[in-house]
């Protein structure tokens, strides 16, 4: 299920693709993916030029010369193909391409979704869409999103540290893997209660500071390596390897794993206090 990193990744593919851009045809193959496309879909593409493309959280969003702004969700299994006509490796269409782009730029861009939980909506600049978005907390990778804004979100709560990472009002868009990921970089326990990283004022504390530290290392190796396709597949540290050795230097623990709120948890008991 494609995470922040991937939905970043995607953000990149597709900037010099479609940024100034026009789209100058647009093609669907079905007339829905999780939901039905908007109404006059592709009459209200067709010639709007692309301002540009931004994420938020897992959301992409295409602010259009139009007014409107496209907003694209991968779902479970969506992912875009950029190709350029010329290019003796173009793939033809797929069984699962459902949209295709054909940009100004002279770059196509295909969104393929086999399990077909991607959407895409054209919303009113200034219309936040769906309401989880409207109440999200910093993203990780922004300047917003710093040691003491962490603090101040985790102060005083009693809930684990895993959970209150998990929560989308105290970060955005960080999901299981790499909280789980980070967590172990950071070398702190899922289960100590996220109030142990501030004071009780909300004044960050060293973990505090090593945990955003790690937040942030952790989701900008991913999405380098979502770039890198040879290095997509790639596993994890600790997500999945209940059982292995513990990766950090010098520690002999062993990977374990735990169910928190119904979701896996993977991390070393030795090293993560
Ligand atoms: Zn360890």
């Amino acid at each position: 299920m494609p995470e922040l990193p991937e939905v970043e990744a995607a953000r990149r593919l597709l900037t010099p693709a479609m940024k100034d851009a026009r789209f100058e045809r647009v093609l669907l193959r079905r007339a829905n993916l999780r939901r039905a496309f908007p109404p006059d879909f592709t009459a209200r593409l067709t010639d709007a030029t692309v301002l540009d493309v931004e994420r938020r959280a897992k959301y992409l969003r295409l602010p259009l010369s139009t007014g409107e702004v496209l907003v694209m969700h991968l779902g479970m299994s969506g992912d875009f193909r950029v190709e350029r006509p010329g290019e003796d490796d173009r793939v033809p269409p797929g069984l699962h391409d459902h949209v295709v782009f054909e940009m100004s730029s002279g770059a196509i861009v295909t969104f393929t979704d086999p399990r077909r939980f991607g959407s895409m909506d054209l919303l009113a600049r200034g219309d936040d869409g769906p309401d989880a978005l409207r109440t999200l907390g910093p993203e990780p990778l922004s300047d917003d999103f710093d040691t003491e804004a962490l603090a101040r979100a985790c102060a005083g709560r009693k809930a684990p540290l895993k959970a209150a990472l998990l929560d989308q009002r105290v970060v955005a868009g960080l999901g299981n893997i790499y909280v789980v990921e980070a967590l172990h970089r950071a070398g702190l326990s899922p289960r100590r209660r996220a109030s142990t990283i501030a004071t009780p004022r909300g004044a960050p504390r060293p973990t505090a500071r090593a945990l955003v530290a790690a937040i942030k290392a952790v989701l900008t190796t991913a999405v380098a390596r979502q770039l890198q396709p040879t290095y997509r597949d790639a596993r994890f540290r600790v997500y999945d390897r209940a059982g292995e050795p513990c990766p950090k230097a010098g520690c002999d623990g062993t990977i374990r794993r735990i169910v928190q709120a119904g979701r896996s948890t993977f991390y070393c008991p030795t090293c993560q206090r």
